[in-house]
């Protein structure tokens, strides 16, 4: 039987075998365990193993979690799903991190004057698809100007989802291209959200700084509904 601890020790040794064919230091890399509809065990599971960074991609899932899990209180929660602009306060209530800030409006529902800096990164579309979740890569550096600009949100970088139909590779190393101009409008934004369960060497390989990595540690989703 493969138990949760033996997926994690073999998705941190790759991890850390990615790392050091590109020349990087793997302590520089943070993993992220997507946990979106698993149940709260196996956050409190992950958490035994060490794990102190999870994402989930639905407000509500994420509130519900949190309710459950307040004695874990050394954990940070990143959002990674599309946030509705009615839920965006309640998003950042309850995360530590917003991965997926993907719209002007989004960013202005979300700054709450007088607040704590909340740290987000602007989610770029690398495919064609404008239903998909992102700004255009050309959009990057304004929407990342809009984040700088907001009194209670830290921008910490770019996060994007490799398209299915092209080579990951590729697709990182446009994201790679935007990270430098988000860079541009805050040499401190250097976080690169990049790599999932199929392509987190490749996205090591392309400058990934945090990875998000679900169904290769936690095994296959229960059904969504
Ligand atoms: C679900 C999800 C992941 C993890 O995907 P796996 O293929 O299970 O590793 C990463 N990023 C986002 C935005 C997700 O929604």
């Amino acid at each position: 039987m493969t138990t949760l601890a033996s997926r994690l020790a073999a998705v941190d040794g790759s991890i850390a075998r990615a790392a050091r064919s590109a020349g990087r230091d793997a302590g520089a890399i943070t993993r992220i365990v997507v946990t979106k509809f698993h149940p709260v065990a196996l956050v409190r599971a992950l958490h035994g193993l060490g794990v102190r960074d999870i994402a989930e991609n639905r407000q509500q899932e994420l509130t519900a979690k949190r309710g459950e899990l307040t004695d874990l209180d050394d954990m940070s929660w990143h959002f990674v799903g599309q946030v509705q602009t009615k839920k965006a306060r309640a998003v950042r209530r309850e995360a530590t991190v917003v991965h997926s800030v993907d719209r002007e409006k989004l960013v202005r529902a979300l700054d709450e004057p007088g607040a704590d800096p909340l740290d987000v990164l602007v989610q770029i579309n690398l495919t064609d698809d404008p239903a998909r979740g992102g700004v255009a890569p050309a959009e990057a550096a304004r929407l990342a100007e809009a984040i700088a600009d907001a009194e209670s949100l830290r921008l910490r970088g770019v996060m994007a989802v490799a398209p299915l139909d092209e080579h990951p590779a590729a697709a990182f190393e446009r994201l790679a291209h935007c990270a430098e101009r988000v860079r541009g409008v805050d040499p401190a934004a250097t976080w690169i959200s990049a790599g999932m369960s199929q392509d987190f060497a490749e996205a090591i390989a392309h400058g990934a700084t945090h990875l998000r990595i679900g169904t290769a540690i936690t095994g296959p989703r229960p059904s969504q509904d």
